[in-house]
């Protein structure tokens, strides 16, 4: 009922949003769209002022995009995210990519950008949601030695970490991916459902190719009831209390 990760400000929505919004408000309760870069700033706060109660946001700069984010532009950012604070939900996705970022010296850089996105997090009071590729190891050492303690992990792989993950108190959110990659579907097994969150990565991982929408969490769901052997209904549900509760969300179930 609650998609916590997607990304309706993307230009794969610019000729039908509303229309996919509009859509979405007859079958979900709530979405969270993730704001990965500052240039989509002012589209996704209007977005949430739109469907107020409806659209929440997630901002950050994403880690693919340190290289166009010195020092001095990123406190310029967070500056615009800490007037801001009362439209935000969390912050994020942040954390650490070193499967699109290489380079030594700009994946050193991703982890001062983690660092300060985390301390940001902190000072505005807000959860952080985590991207994490090739880089399970880092970014669970850094929220461990930052003290992070409302993490929510979007799409997590790192199966050898997981009882690091679970003993932190963590969450984990999980879309589409999970109908084909084993690993996620062990993860997603050994995790308790009242740790698991249900999301999509819209518009990526369309789990029948094309644009992707936040109605698919009810694949997932189904495929999450499956895997555990519950029903679908348990998993609808304490999915969507948990979103509520980690993101603090002024909606009713
Ligand atoms: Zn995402």
């Amino acid at each position: 009922m609650i998609d916590v990760h997607c990304h309706l400000q993307q230009k794969d929505y610019d000729n039908d949003r509303d229309e996919v919004i509009n859509d979405l408000k007859k079958n979900l309760k709530a979405v969270i769209t993730s704001c990965a870069h500052p240039k989509n700033f002012d589209l996704t706060m209007k977005l949430i002022e739109k469907y107020k109660g409806f659209v929440f946001g997630a901002f950050s700069i994403h880690p693919i995009y340190v290289k166009e984010f010195p020092s001095e532009e990123r406190e310029k950012y967070f500056n615009l995210l800490r007037e801001n604070r009362d439209k935000i939900v969390a912050i994020g996705e942040t954390g650490l990519d070193y499967y699109w970022i290489k380079e030594d010296e700009w994946k050193e850089e991703q982890r001062k950008l983690f660092v300060e996105m985390i301390n940001l997090s902190k000072e505005l009071n807000k959860p952080l949601v985590i991207h994490a590729r090739e880089s399970y190891e880092d970014c669970i050492y850094i929220l461990e030695k930052e003290g992070a303690e409302k993490v929510d992990l979007h799409m997590f792989g790192g199966r050898k970490l997981l009882d690091r993950v679970i003993k932190n108190g963590w969450y984990i959110s999980m879309n589409a991916i999970l109908l084909r990659s084993k690993n996620h579907k062990k993860i997603i097994r050994d995790t308790p459902l009242d740790r698991i969150m249900l999301e999509t990565d819209s518009p990526w991982l369309n789990p029948n190719g094309g644009r992707n929408t936040p109605l698919t969490i009810k694949v997932v769901a189904e495929k999450i009831a499956e895997i555990k052997k519950i029903e679908f209904e348990e998993v609808w549900a304490t999915c969507g209390k948990n979103a509520v509760k980690f993101f603090n969300l002024p909606i009713n179930l």
